[in-house]
Parts: C-alpha cells; sequence; structure tokens
C-alpha cells in the first residue's frame, strides 16, 4: 500500500481493515507492517485512515448484526495498535426504522464497549449523506453520538466532501459558512481528515453517488478552496472517486496544484 501511495504521488492513503463487506480479516504480516512503517517515515507520510467494512452497523435492529459490529471493530482496533497513530473511519450507521435517538443510543452504546482508554487510534464518525435512515447527516447527530461516549477523548470526525453537500450542507456555495455551523455544533478541533469526492448530485439530494473531481456538482472552485484553507490543508484527504490508479495520479497532480505544491 505504501509503495502504491508513493507511485501516484501520494502521502497518505485509506485502506480497508477487512473485506469492506464485512468477514474476516487476515492474519497480520508484521515484517510488511514494519515496511510500511519504514516508508511512510522516510517519505513523511502523514496520518493514514483505515475505514471499516461497509456492512458494520452499530445501530441495526438486528442484535446479531450489532454484535458482529462491535466484534469487527474491536478486532480491527486491536490490529491497529501495530500502526499506532493513525485514524479509524466508520460510517455511524442506519437505524432502519428505530429512529434516529435510538439509533444514536446504539452507537454510543456500541463505542462504549469498544474503545479502550490509552488506545493508539484515534475514531472519525463519517459524515454522512442521509440516504435512506443514515444516522450522522447533520452535525447535531454528530455531536450527540460524541457527547453520549464516554471516552470521546478517541473520537474525531472524518468530512465527507460528496455527503455533506448530498446532506445539504452548501459547501461549493459557501465553505467557509460550513465550517463555521461545523465549528459551533462539533467543534473544528474535532474534523481529523476529509474525504475528498464530487458529487453526481446537487446540493441536499442525499444520494451519496461520488464524482470525479471538478466534474460533479461541487465543481473545482470547490476543491480549491478547501486545499487552500488553513484549517483543512494539514488534514490528510482522501479520494473515493470513481477512478483507476492513473486518474488518482491525476487528481492529485491537480490538487497539488492547486494547493500551490509542488509534487512532492
Ligand atoms: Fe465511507
Ligand atoms: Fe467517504
Ligand atoms: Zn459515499
Amino acid at each position: 500500500m505504501g509503495r502504491t501511495a508513493l507511485q501516484i504521488g501520494a502521502n497518505t492513503f485509506a485502506f480497508f481493515t477487512r473485506n469492506p463487506r464485512g468477514g474476516n480479516a487476515k492474519a497480520l504480516d508484521e515484517d510488511d507492517v514494519a515496511e510500511l512503517r519504514q516508508i511512510m517515515t522516510e517519505h513523511g507520510f502523514g496520518q493514514l485512515v483505515a475505514h471499516a467494512p461497509y456492512t458494520m452497523n452499530l445501530c441495526s435492529a438486528n442484535p446479531e448484526t450489532v454484535g458482529f459490529a462491535r466484534r469487527a471493530m474491536a478486532g480491527d482496533l486491536e490490529r491497529l495498535e501495530s500502526l499506532p497513530g493513525n485514524y479509524y473511519n466508520f460510517h455511524p450507521g442506519s437505524h432502519v426504522k428505530q429512529g434516529a435517538e435510538r439509533g444514536i443510543e446504539l452507537i454510543c452504546e456500541g463505542l462504549n464497549q469498544v474503545l479502550v482508554e490509552g488506545q493508539a487510534t484515534t475514531v472519525l464518525l463519517e459524515t454522512m449523506a442521509g440516504k435512506g435512515s443514515e444516522v450522522g447527516r447533520s452535525f447535531e447527530e454528530l455531536a450527540r453520538i460524541i457527547e453520549g461516549t464516554t471516552h470521546n477523548e478517541l473520537l474525531g470526525v472524518c468530512l465527507d466532501t460528496c455527503h455533506v453537500s448530498d446532506g445539504g450542507y452548501d459547501i461549493a456555495s459557501d465553505l467557509d459558512a460550513v465550517l463555521a455551523e461545523f465549528d459551533r455544533v462539533i467543534g473544528l478541533d474535532r474534523l481529523k481528515a476529509l474525504h475528498l469526492n464530487d458529487s453526481k448530485n446537487p446540493c441536499g439530494a442525499r444520494k451519496d453517488r461520488h464524482e470525479r473531481i471538478g466534474d460533479g456538482h461541487l465543481g473545482i472552485d470547490c476543491f480549491a478552496a478547501i486545499v487552500r484553507d488553513e484549517r483543512l490543508r494539514k488534514l490528510p484527504m482522501v479520494l473515493e472517486t470513481p477512478n483507476d490508479l492513473d486518474g488518482y495520479a491525476a487528481e492529485i497532480a491537480l490538487l497539488r496544484s492547486l494547493a500551490g505544491e509542488g509534487r512532492s
């Protein structure tokens, strides 16, 4: 993963901690982990943003699903102790007819069971598009999850640009206003990482269909504002656009040029 990142001009990346559809994780190869850590130090990588499986739902109505989610998260966090100081991003979940109240309660319960004081990984709640019964579309819901979690010094937020726009926060027209709102409701000190995706749909659509940078409703100016923003430019930024490796290399080069950086 580290070598592939270097190949495309990246100095951070996301990775799935196990099959994104769920299931068991492969056993850790300690030599491989050591080599990655070496590459990261040598090339000045920023923090990595591991991604939990999509099927993980801490607030499902099905207790077995909740049980899997808690076990998977606990297991992933244990494994990530081999790569200390990085991030673990997850989708708060879908409450499926139980209501957001109950959803938030279950998410907090899960986090209270799984987070371990002093762990080396910060867990990030991803801002969601609000598709179906997704919890975490509004900054208020994310704030309530943080407030309801005992060891919330271990929690942060990963802002997905497609999701927040789809969720009704108009970052394309007024990034500043959205960041001010984020700061008021959650606190900008909680913002730890960004998913950079353009959106196939207009603000408020709640669809969650990612588009390549500059080709969607957010547009290139929005991304220029993001990579130039003093509050954001040092955060790890991860692309989840529909692309291949060459496409990602081009997007990274584009974002670096918008930020006024050469390729490092
Ligand atoms: Fe995600
Ligand atoms: Fe995302
Ligand atoms: Zn998405």
